[in-house]
Parts: structure tokens; sequence; C-alpha cells
């Protein structure tokens, strides 16, 4: 493993809310459990996971874009009431 470059050192994921590519560790993982998206926020969960950043407006535009049903080819709208309420918590935390 001699030579390795940095390329690729840095894995980047698209941000269903803006669109914009971003560090997979700058991006919040959301994973549905039985019809919740729910934070995973140390990605060990199981299953598809679709990528936002924590942050209310983006959480907002993937909501109202529908992106998570898409991203996760749900039947219908599925529940970000614990997603919201977990990057509302961590905005807040932020100074
Ligand atoms: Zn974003």
């Amino acid at each position: 493993m001699s030579g390795r470059t940095r390329a690729g050192a840095c894995p980047e994921r698209t941000c269903v809310g803006c669109r914009d590519r971003a560090a997979k560790n700058d991006l919040l993982r959301i994973v549905v459990v039985e019809g919740v998206c729910v934070p995973d926020r140390r990605g060990t969960l199981p299953g598809r996971g679709a990528y936002v950043h924590p942050t209310r407006v983006c959480l907002d535009l993937a909501v109202r874009r529908r992106a998570f049903s898409r991203a996760f080819r749900g039947p219908g709208a599925l529940d970000t009431t614990a997603l919201r309420r977990f990057v509302e918590k961590g905005e807040q935390a932020t100074p």
C-alpha cells in the first residue's frame, strides 16, 4: 500500500438538499426505518442512505423537493419530524 495518493482519501457525497458535493464527513447520513427518516450520525445503520448538510436550509430543500422519497424510492411522504428536530438541535449547539 505504498505510494497511495491523497485523492480519494476523502469520499464525497451529494447533498440531497442543495445538490452540492461535500466531504462525506460534512454531511449527515439519513436512513429510513419504517417510513421515518432517522439521522445516522455514525454512518453505521444498514440500508440505503441519503446525505444532506445538517442544516435546516438543506433539510427544507430536500423535503420540498421530495428528495428523500426519491432517494429511498418510498411510496409516499416520509416522516422527517425527528430529523428536523435533530438538525435544529445541532444548529443551536453550534455557536
Ligand atoms: Zn446541502
